[in-house]
């Protein structure tokens, strides 16, 4: 049975439908990539199944549970929202909190994690991401490639079952990306279920079991990355292959 089901989801802003009945099934340890045009749906996608959008229509099957999208109640959203964690493309970390209390808040005041345990936690997720010895810098002080993997480690602490990835190497400079990338491929061969948002045509192939082509609010074709990247049957998928790489 699958971890999570999306049922025909829907979803517009001031009447411009923006997911139009879109489905999703997603397995234990599937790591899925989404690509596609801009304003294809894929952030708006991604936020509703975290349930920063709340979409107009649709069904959320999560651990065998069945929700309406929009007849979820607060303490089920949640439920829902402590087992599905999401790596923003501009990290979103606290700026006034250094990377340790980054990762640490969401384990105290979220779990109710008393803080010496939240602290040994976060350590050893930032010894995972190489940062150890940035445990005390604020994000104005990091990198990019080190915001986000501050970013990363702070999803990972949650232990979710699920993590939405959008863009996260989009605002890196280009030798910074190697580094994230890095990170979401050691949680991939640790079977962390996610899904990556990405315009890395290379890093979709080598990390992904599934790639959904997304445009106009539908996922256009959805298969392995061999059919999707490599043998695109869809002349318009051919055509976004062609015009990116
Ligand atoms: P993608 O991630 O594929 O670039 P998005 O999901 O960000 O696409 O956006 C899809 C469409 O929805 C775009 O036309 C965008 O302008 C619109 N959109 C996204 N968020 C909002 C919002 N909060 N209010 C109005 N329109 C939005």
């Amino acid at each position: 049975m699958a971890l999570l089901q999306i049922k025909n989801l829907k979803k517009a802003f001031n009447q411009k439908v923006v997911l139009n009945d879109v489905n999703l099934d997603v397995n234990q340890g599937d790591v899925i990539a989404i690509i596609g045009p801009s304003g294809s749906g894929k952030t708006t996608f991604l936020k509703s199944i975290n349930l920063l959008e709340t979409p107009d229509s649709g069904e959320l099957d999560f651990n065998a549970h069945q929700f309406q999208f929009n007849k979820i109640s607060q303490a089920d959203r949640l439920a829902i929202r402590r087992k599905i964690a999401m790596v923003f493309q501009n990290y979103a970390l606290f700026k006034n909190k250094t990377a340790l209390e980054n990762i640490t808040e969401g384990l105290i005041y979220g779990r109710h994690i008393d803080k010496q345990q939240a602290e040994q936690r976060a350590l050893a997720e930032l010894k995972l991401v190489n940062l150890t010895d940035k445990r005390d810098f604020y994000p104005s002080q990091l990198s990019g490639g080190q915001q986000q993997r501050i970013g990363i480690a702070r999803a990972t602490a949650l232990d979710p079952e699920i993590i939405l990835f959008d863009e996260p190497t989009s605002a890196l400079d280009p030798e910074l990306v190697g580094t994230v990338i890095e990170d979401i491929d050691r949680l991939a061969k640790n079977g962390q279920t996610m899904i990556v948002v990405t315009h890395l045509m290379s890093f979709a192939r080598s990390v992904a079991n599934k790639v959904l082509f997304f445009e106009n609010g539908n996922i256009l074709a959805a298969g392995s990355p061999e059919e999707i990247l490599d043998h695109p049957e869809n002349e318009r998928i051919q055509k976004f292959l062609s015009a990116i790489s």
